[in-house]
């Protein structure tokens, strides 16, 4: 994808998180590697009224913030700064204040195996990050560590983040934690919870490394 293209589609899926009801108002970001720097929704602006060139770009691997671009960058740059340097197969990350994520998250508990799914991130829990103020460092370390070998987690009060290959795969990622927190929501409610032992989800974090189309040899 051209830089171009990668900016327009950040809109594109901003727009459609909203749309669908993953996510509300200016709440939530979205940023995407471009060789060495991230582009990255800027904070507080309603969706609607973005254009390409609206979009932030900050360098990766810089250790302060300076940025391109019209707007200041979201105020959560720091955790999609953290993500894809220190994640180099994930390419975008989209946080959402997701509504089954969120509710789990007030109650900061992490998610269990109580469906395969879950190996869809990586192991066998959806972990989640302890509370720091939004928008800080602190956020940025917790969810570091709550995403050690995921590709997502949940935050304490707060929301959830997610990472993806592309865009496409990180909005993806973030309708299955969100599908999946709403199972498990509805299934506490429901009583006589299962949750599926760790050798099967063993199992299940390794079908997911070639689940999919992958191209043929
Ligand atoms: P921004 O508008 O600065 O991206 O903030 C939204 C948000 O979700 C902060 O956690
Ligand atoms: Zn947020």
């Amino acid at each position: 994808m051209t830089e171009f293209e990668l900016r327009r589609k950040i809109i594109d899926l901003c727009l459609q998180m909203n749309a669908t009801g993953l996510n509300q108002g200016t709440s939530g970001n979205i940023s995407a590697r471009f060789g060495k720097q991230m582009l990255i929704t800027p904070s507080g602006v309603p969706y609607e009224q973005l254009n390409a060139e609206d979009i932030a770009s900050m360098p990766i691997n810089s250790s302060k913030l300076t940025w391109d671009g019209p707007y200041k960058p979201s105020s959560e740059w720091h955790f999609h700064r953290a993500i894809l340097k220190s994640k180099p197969d994930l390419n975008a990350v989209i946080h959402t204040h997701s509504m089954f994520s969120t509710v789990l998250s007030i109650a900061r508990e992490s998610i269990p195996a109580v469906h395969y799914m879950i190996g869809a991130f990586g192991g066998n829990t959806v972990e989640c990050a302890k509370y720091a103020t939004f928008g800080t460092s602190q956020l940025s370390a917790n969810i570091k560590k709550a995403m050690k070998d995921r590709t997502a987690c949940l935050l304490a009060n707060h929301g959830m983040v997610v990472g993806g290959k592309d865009l496409d795969n990180a909005m993806w990622t973030a309708v299955e934690l969100e599908t999946l927190a709403k199972q498990y929501y509805y299934a506490k409610l429901a009583g006589n919870m299962v949750v599926l032992p760790d050798d099967e989800m063993e199992t299940v974090v390794e079908l997911f490394k070639g689940y999919g189309q992958k191209p043929k040899d």
